[in-house]
Order: C-alpha cells, then structure tokens, then sequence
C-alpha cells in the first residue's frame, strides 16, 4: 500500500472526463484489472468526490442528483460508498442487463481471489478483499456475487429507500452539456433497488429523460472482441472429455483469459484457487527468489526479460534450482492426455510474450505458462488461424479467441462526439496516461464506516460513535477475540463475585494506508452491560485512550486505585478518546488495558503488539490488585498460546494469513506521558508474552486448504 498522502483534488481529477458537466470514470483506461482493484478505485473516487466537496454531505449544503451508469462491482461499490458515507445525493443506477453483477452472476467455472494478482507478495493469500462497504472472499465468481449482493441489499434496505434503478436499460444517452448538468436520456425498467427485482405496480420500459449533477460512468470494459462467450459464462473447458480420446483446441490471445483458459485445458485437475499452492507451499527459498523477480517485472522496464529470468532460476543451484526442477516435474504429471493446444500469438517467439512491453499477463500466470511451455504442454504459434485450423483439424467449437475487449466502445456508445472525440484522440496519442487511476487505497481506516468528511468528524453525535469507524472484521477473529474476552471476563466475575458492572474486550492490530489501527475484535462481554448495538469492527488511530497508550507503551496501562471517576473522564480527554470512540461513561472508575506481545519479525509482527485486552467497570470503588491482574495476564498468554501453538486438527476451511496491508514498520515505543501519571500507571505485572508470532485474522475461505 503506498503510504504517499494524496490531494482528493488530483485523485478526482485522474477520474474526471469532464468538470462542468461532472463526467467520472472507473478504471476505463487503466491496465491488469481487476474486480478488486475496480472496488478500490471506486471508493478512492468516492473519497476524492467527498473530500474535495463535490459530493455535499452536510445538512446545509445542496442535495445532489448522482447517476451511476453500470452497476459492475465498480458501480455498485461506488453507490454503496455514498449511502455508507450519507451524501446528501440522489442516486439514480443504469444498467443495460437485467440484473446487477451481471456479468459475474452465475459464473461458477470462474474463480475470484482479491489477491491472487499479488502473488508470491506476502498476504497474497489472505481470502479477503478487506474492503469497508460490499467486501468479498475468494470463492467461485457466483459465490462472490452473492456476498456483495447481500451486503448490498442490507445497506439499500437499512439505509436508502429511495435509490432508484433502472435494468434493461436501451438507448441510454447522454446529451451534449449545454449547462452545469448533464442530460440523460434511456428507456428502461425500474426496478427494485435492493435486488434489482421487479416493482410489483408494473415493470415495463418507459422512455425517460432527467438531467444528474454529477454522472459516474461504471461501464467497464465491454464484452470480448471476436468471442461470441463472454469469460465469465459457463463452460466445461475444465472438465476431461467423455467422449472423444483427444481434442484439440486453438487459443488465441496474449492476456490473463487467454493463460488461464490454456492451463484449464492442458493441467489436470486444474483449479485457480489451488494450483499456486500446490506446485509452491513448500518451496521458501524459491518463493523469496519469485519475490524480487515479480518486483523487477513490475518496475516496469518494456524489455524486462521475464522468459530468460525464469530460465536462470531453472539453472539455478541448490534450493532454489531444485524447488524451480521439482515443480517442473509436479506439473509435468498434471498434463492432460485429452487435450492438445496451440496458442497462437501476435509475437514470433514465446520468449517475446513474456516481456511487459508485448504481455499483459500477471506474474503468477507468467510462471505457470512457462513451466507448462517447459513441460511441453502446448505449441505456441504465430501463424495465421486460417492455416493453423486446417493444418491441425480443429473444430470451430475448440477455437477460443481471447483478445480483450474494446473499452473506448463502451464510451462511444454513450457519449456525445464533443466528449468522445477528444478523449479517441487522447487515446491514440498516449493511450490516456493523465486518466490512469491508483488502485491504491487513498482513504485513511474508519473512513467509510463514519458518515461526511474527515474534518466532520468531530461534530458527529456521540451516539454514532458507538457504531463508527468500522472496518471488515472477520467472523472468526471475531468467535476467537469473544472467547479469549470471555475467559477474562469469567476471571473478573470469579475475583469480584459482587460486581455490579465490568466489561471487556478485544482490540486486534490493523493497518491501513500504512496507518496503524487498532480494531475492537468483539463486542464487549461481562455483566450488566447496557448497550444492544454492537460495536465490533470499529477502528481507533493506534495512539487514542488507554488502548492506544498500552499498545506504544507495549506496557499494561491501568487507572491509578482510588481515582475518581471525574479524574479519570479528564485524563481520558487528554488521551483524545472522543476522536474516534464516544465519551466514556461519567461513572467509570477503573479502567486497564493489557497488550499481548509478541516476537517480532519483518512482516508477520512488525509491532511487539499483537492485540491488546481492555477491560473496565462503572461500579464504585472497583479495583484488581497487582497479583489478580498478574493471574488474568496469565490466563490470557496461556490462551493466545494455546491458539497459536496448535498444530494438530487441521483448520480445514479457516485460515489464519497475514494482514494484506500490514507491510509497515510499527509506531515506536513511548513512556506514559507524565501530565497522565496522576490518572494512570504502569504496574508491576508484565504484559503477557506469546512463544510465537500471533495474527488474528482468522477467517473463512472456500479454498479447499492443500495437505501437507
Ligand atoms: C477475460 C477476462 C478475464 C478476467 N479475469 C479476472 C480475474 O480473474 N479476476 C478479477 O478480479 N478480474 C478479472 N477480470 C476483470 C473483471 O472482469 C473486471 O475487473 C470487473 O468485471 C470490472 O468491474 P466493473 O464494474 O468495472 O465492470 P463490469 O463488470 O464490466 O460492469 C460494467 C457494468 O456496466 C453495464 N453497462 C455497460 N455499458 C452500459 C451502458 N451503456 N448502459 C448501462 N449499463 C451499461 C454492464 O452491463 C455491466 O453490468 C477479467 C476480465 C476479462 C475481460
């Protein structure tokens, strides 16, 4: 994640087709995307929109009209962000297809991973898109639907009713800007925005026309040029033939489709979602070795030489030679024997394929088309296709054409020439450079999960703040964080049989944009506890309250015994509490906070910090004395371990991966500041220490896990 501060204004302006009349897109002209990176484009957009006050959200500013043309996952990402952050927006969604999602829905010979992309990166293989508003984990493309499509129906239903959508949308035009406004016009249905379902007062096509403020053109990338199938539909390419010993089939193409439909028909078995880690788990030195590779080939120099470095590692002695010859030998007892493939390419030799200035393919497809080439899976051609048919008897069923579709057409088809044409010419000249956009997450953590900008945040009521600030909490993580909470709690009420009210908590270490966070893993458990909301999933900058002190101080932090509860609420203020929690309660006299540390190592723990415990109590007078908080931390090391050092029954479909966006060094360590001593203290306890490093983000995952 880059970790480079961005102007919403230069964010919005990579986005922007036109100023006056508003015109935005998503991705239209960047490279390698994906859903993943279309999700992430369309909350950086949303945020540059919000925070550069083109999108009004306070009450005294003009509602807006906002129509989102396409509701891909960009669209409705786009549209979910707005109702997550309470824009004051009237949102109208256009789709040409019946349903939303529709090109993923259904597709279940397709599998998305949100950062397969990434691999061999560290964190590639953690299965969740970790996204604030319509998240996701690896499944097949169907499943994938499905999860954003509920979250999406929670957030309309719960949120915004009167979002309007518009399916089977036909002529939808935009006319030429004559005002600040831009005119639409369309035929289509309306339906239910929700679940795209038809509205029971009649579901018919009406000619319609409405002029929007600001207008998000979420079109994607069309359909494939010269293949009647989209990607994404159903077909059996991966499954042996039944009827005929051999078949042969040509594939046209140079991109990532073309790849993975070659290795469906030539591995064995095949499946996106294991195939990586069954011919690498067990090969680190070789992976370290990939690592640097993917780097140099991401640098971007055009002639990179991929082919030739993934020729030396062959060559390679020692681990890295052996690993690199023994997943040759893997794959090559993958072949199928049902199937012969050509892959006919627009460059003369294969080697050329693999340089970034003729491929688009990603690394990890890269690697496994050149072992597969190594193993001799498939003849790569140049040839013409009206030699290569006859010559090898192929049927026109087994001729699969991948050649990428053609973006700037799904532009043409709505704008008028005064818009289109410059931006034809635009792409001509440099293929549209000024309008790449980052896929880099530019909002800082808690962002979308507390409504208006990030200068209102102050003025939000204390009542939101209890739900605020949240960010995607696994509910593993979360079953984990409210059992080790639980056990604490069970402790406390054994030591203060009398207790009217304690509670206690969670906190697990994120980060975001490199911002070290610290997120409430589970609802509070103890006794007598008030609140119903649910307040698990919020995020607090790691240097805010008692938590924040604990986890720079890497030290237990409690309240000083005999404080008075007033005294305590002014240290607190002190500590900045309310900028990302609400007030604590007037009558709270005793508060502590306990980090569990742990070794730290480069990627896995780069803070000694792996969560902290809070506990506190609004009974008058409540206290623990050193040796009961001693035999609590006990307690709480001996679980952690007793989680961290299992290693007999397998997790089966939960795992346990680095955090995707912990790639940062930690905050330093601080003493208690001095103008809190009166408040609060260190004791004389150590903080629980685990044996080894400890993740918590448990989370489950479609993947079937790979044995060994
Ligand atoms: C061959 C191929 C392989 C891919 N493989 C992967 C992969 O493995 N993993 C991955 O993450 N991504 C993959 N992608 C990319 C993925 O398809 C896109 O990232 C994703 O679909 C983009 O979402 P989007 O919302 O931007 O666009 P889309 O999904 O294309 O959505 C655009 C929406 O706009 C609608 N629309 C278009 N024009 C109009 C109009 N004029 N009026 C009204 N509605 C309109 C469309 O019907 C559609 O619903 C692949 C793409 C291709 C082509």
């Amino acid at each position: 994640m880059s970790g480079a501060a961005s102007n919403p204004i230069d964010i919005a302006k990579r986005h922007m087709l036109s100023d006056s009349p508003r015109l935005y897109t998503i991705g239209t002209f960047d490279d390698r995307v994906t859903v993943l990176s279309q999700q992430r484009r369309a909350l950086n957009l949303a945020w540059s929109l919000i925070e550069s006050r083109r999108l009004p959200t306070r009450a005294d500013e003009k509602r807006l009209k906002v129509a989102i043309i396409g509701t891909g996952f960009a669209g409705l990402t786009f549209a979910a962000a707005l109702i997550q952050k309470r824009c004051r927006c009237d949102i109208s969604l256009f789709e040409e297809r019946d349903t939303l999602l529709p090109l993923q829905q259904g597709s279940d010979t397709r599998w998305l991973h949100p950062h397969i992309y990434d691999w061999p990166e560290e964190g590639s293989d953690s299965a969740a898109a970790m996204l604030p508003v319509l998240n996701w984990t690896a499944a097949r493309a169907s499943d994938v639907v499905v999860q954003v499509l509920s979250s999406w129906k929670e957030l309309v239903e719960r949120n915004e009713k009167s979002i309007k959508l518009y399916c089977n949308t036909r002529h939808l035009q935009i006319r030429p800007p004559s005002t600040n406004s831009v005119l639409v016009e369309w035929v289509g249905e309306n339906r239910l925005a929700s679940d795209g379902s038809s509205l029971p007062e009649g579901s018919g096509a009406k000619g319609q026309s409405a002029e929007f403020d600001v207008v998000v053109l979420a079109v994607g990338f069309g359909l494939e040029a010269d293949n009647p199938s989209s990607y994404w539909r159903n077909e059996i390419l991966g499954q042996p033939s039944l009827s005929q010993p051999r078949r042969t089939f040509l594939i046209s193409g140079q991109g990532d489709g073309a790849m993975i439909d070659l290795l469906r028909l030539k591995i064995s078995q095949f499946r996106q979602d294991r195939i990586l880690a069954e011919l690498f788990y067990d090969k680190r030195e070789l992976l370290d070795e990939l690592r640097r590779l993917r780097a140099d080939f991401l640098a971007g120099e055009p002639d990179f030489p991929l082919f030739d470095r993934f020729e030396a590692l062959c060559r390679k002695r020692k681990a890295v030679g052996r690993q690199m010859k023994l997943a040759l030998v893997h794959l090559s007892t993958r072949l199928r024997r049902d199937t012969e493939i050509v892959l006919k390419l627009r460059v003369r030799n294969f080697a050329d394929l693999l340089t970034a200035k003729t491929s688009r393919t990603s690394f990890q497809n890269a690697l496994l088309v050149f072992l597969l080439y190594r193993c001799g899976g498939f003849a790569p051609s140049w040839e013409d296709e009206l030699e290569l048919i006859p010559r090898f008897g192929i049927s026109p069923e087994n001729v699969i054409r991948r050649h990428g579709t053609k973006r700037l057409e799904q532009l043409r088809r709505l704008l008028p020439p005064a818009i289109c044409d410059p931006i034809e010419k635009c792409w001509a000249d440099n293929r549209c450079a000024d309008f790449r956009q980052t896929a880099e997450i530019q909002w800082k953590g808690g962002y979308f999960g507390a409504p208006g900008r990030q200068e209102d945040f102050d003025r939000v009521d204390d009542k939101l703040r209890k739900t605020w600030r949240k960010e995607y909490l696994p509910g593993p993580t979360s079953l984990l964080a409210s059992s080790i909470s639980g056990a604490v709690s069970g402790a406390i009420a054994r030591l203060r049989r009398d207790a009217k009210h304690f509670r206690v908590t969670l906190h697990r270490v994120l980060a975001i944009q490199r911002e070290e966070l610290l997120q409430q893993a589970c609802d509070y458990v103890g006794r007598n506890l008030r609140d119903a909301a649910s307040t698990a999933g919020r995020t607090f900058p790691a240097n805010n309250a008692t938590i924040g002190l604990a986890y720079r101080t890497r030290a237990i932090v409690r309240s000083r015994p005999g404080i008075e509860p007033a005294e305590l609420n002014e240290a607190m203020q002190k500590l900045s509490l309310s900028q990302a929690s609400r007030e604590m309660a007037s009558e709270v006299g005793f508060v502590a906070a306990v980090p569990i540390l742990q070794p730290v190592t480069d990627f896995y723990a780069p803070s000694p910090v792996c969560a902290i415990i809070y506990f506190d109590s609004r009974d008058e007078g409540f206290d623990l004395s050193d040796s009961e908080l001693e035999g609590i931390t006990i307690l709480m090391g001996s679980v952690v371990d007793s989680i961290g050092l299992r290693n007999g029954v397998p997790l089966e479909r939960l795992e346990n991966t680095p955090l995707q966006a912990r790639n940062h060094s930690a905050l330093p360590a601080t003493l208690l500041p001095s103008n809190l001593a009166g408040a609060l203290i260190i004791p004389e306890v150590d903080p629980p220490r685990t044996e080894k490093a400890f993740i918590f983000n448990y989370d489950h995952s479609d993947l079937t896990p790979i044995a060994n």
